[in-house]
């Protein structure tokens, strides 16, 4: 019998759920499938953490896809301005976009986020930006609501429960053709050959999924903009030194342009009293970090990445991030850890210098070694100089004794050309979250599923 729904969603992480919440809340009856080609929560256990094993061994993996998404063990960062983690301002005023944050957050409460915000402080936070304005930096003013890595899988699962009698959920299966006719999507194929149609169909498939989708749109003959590649280090400091800034905005969003190069460097991703961790992003080894709500440590983390241009007729950012990461996983078998002070005395960091060291390593398996060898000497410069700045707000930051992670790589996905319903030149069929180019984060992922699911909800009525 031919399988056939009124929505089929691709991919369940916060950008697929939410639409999905959407389209339950309405209660409009939809025949509503979720495919997943990850795992249920539970069943998310990545094997590197109990064995010696390679990530290569698993397929698909634990750590990004599943119930949840890329977010299911993150930091759980929600971050309230419409200015960061994503592009919806594209496709909306800023009312609107703010209602919608305001709409998905409280959602966000009624699962298990806690109530308290950090960044409400104005006269705090104004009297940060004008400092941080007076040494060469603008601060992004920002509102944010801490999950916390250990609070997210609960959350996911009281979510689930409310969509589980009312969508069908189909995990472990991967959607590998969007099908088409005279313009118009009528369903998808999976990996095992299941054809399966759908009315309307909504592409939610995350940064994990994005160059899948890009075949997928080059297939379809859609127009696809740029794809940009952020390329920098992560950086640990003792809590303390950062604990003027975080203690009024949770998460700093620093932005500087560099003297030598003028390119835009900026912070992203602040963890206070976090850890740092290792990503594998297809086939590569970089560096991230998290923090808990209910377990501290003493230092803070964060990245600082550097946006640039690259010169004609290169046209792969993407791919140019990926030598920088196999570079480094090349040189330190992985992550390459070095003190700010031998970086700039020109000498590699030593198991030995690293032990004598002020800031104790969160992350244990990364290499001493030179990142000066893996990063280009415009990226050293502009995260020196940004360094220097920033000491100016926190005094410490330059101190020999700071730690640098390399190489830590955000590759954006490739955009399409959506309308402001995100929906492609296909009709019916839209795209959302990371993997479409529309967000970078949570919450801009969830509104944006929203926003899918009110228009179909709109068509349908
Ligand atoms: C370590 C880490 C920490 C982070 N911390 C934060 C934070 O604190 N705050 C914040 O705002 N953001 C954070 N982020 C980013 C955030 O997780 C993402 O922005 C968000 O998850 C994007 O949501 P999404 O739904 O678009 O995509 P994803 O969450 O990536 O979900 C996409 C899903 O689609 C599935 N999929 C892909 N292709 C297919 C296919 N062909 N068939 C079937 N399924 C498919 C994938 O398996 C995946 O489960 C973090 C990310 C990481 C990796």
């Amino acid at each position: 019998m031919k399988k056939h729904y009124d929505v089929i969603i691709v991919g369940a992480g916060p950008a697929g759920i939410f639409a999905a919440l959407e389209m339950v809340y309405a209660d409009k009856g939809l025949k509503i499938l979720l495919i997943e080609k990850g795992k249920n929560i539970d069943k998310r256990i990545c094997p590197t953490k109990d064995e010696k094993v390679s990530c290569r061994t698993c397929p698909v993996c634990n750590l990004l896809c599943g119930w949840g998404g890329a977010g299911a063990f993150s930091d759980g960062k929600l971050n309230l301005s419409k200015d960061i983690g994503g592009n919806l301002s594209r496709y909306m005023d800023d009312t609107t976009l703010q209602e919608l944050i305001t709409y998905t957050d409280e959602i966000y409460q009624r699962y298990g986020a806690p109530a308290d915000t950090y960044g409400t402080d104005t006269g705090r936070v104004n009297e940060l930006r004008d400092l941080a304005a007076k040494n060469g930096l603008v601060l992004i003013p920002s509102q944010i609501r801490h999950i916390g890595t250990d609070r997210c899988p609960g959350l996911l699962k009281r979510i689930q429960a409310d969509l589980d009698s009312k969508v069908d959920i189909a995990f472990s299966k991967d959607v590998t053709t969007v099908l088409v006719e005279d313009e118009k999507v009528i369903g998808v194929e999976t990996k095992d050959g299941s054809v399966i149609y759908g009315d309307f169909v909504i592409l939610a498939p995350g940064r994990e999924g994005s160059l899948w989708l890009e075949e997928q749109a080059r297939s379809m003959g859609l127009s696809l903009l740029k794809n940009p590649v952020d390329i920098g280090v992560r950086v640990e400091i003792p809590a303390a030194v950062f604990e003027p800034l975080t203690s009024v905005i949770y998460e700093p969003k620093l932005i500087f342009n560099s003297k030598k190069f003028n390119d835009r460097v900026r912070t992203f991703c602040v963890n206070p009293y976090g850890e740092i961790v290792r990503e594998y992003v297809k086939g590569v080894w970089t560096v991230n970090g998290h923090s808990y709500s209910d377990r501290k440590t003493l230092n803070t983390n964060f990245a600082i990445l550097v946006s640039t241009n690259f010169t004609e007729p290169f046209d792969e950012p993407h791919l140019y991030g990926r030598y920088i990461a196999r570079l480094a996983n090349l040189l330190g078998n992985g992550i390459i850890l070095q003190r700010l002070g031998d970086l700039q005395e020109g000498r590699r960091s030593t198991h030995a210098r690293i032990a004598r060291g002020r800031v104790k390593p969160t992350l244990k398996n990364a290499v001493p070694g030179d990142l000066s060898f893996v990063l280009p000497y415009r990226y050293i410069m502009n995260i020196l100089e940004m360094i220097r700045a920033i000491d100016k707000i926190a005094p410490g930051m330059n101190s020999r004794h700071t730690l640098l992670y390399g190489v830590e790589v955000k590759f954006y996905s490739r955009q399409l050309t959506l309308d402001n319903h995100l929906e492609t030149e296909i009709k019916n069929l839209f795209t959302v979250g990371d993997g479409a180019g529309v967000s970078r984060g949570l919450i801009q992922a969830s509104v944006s599923g929203v926003i899918a699911a009110r228009e179909i909800l709109n068509r349908v009525n």
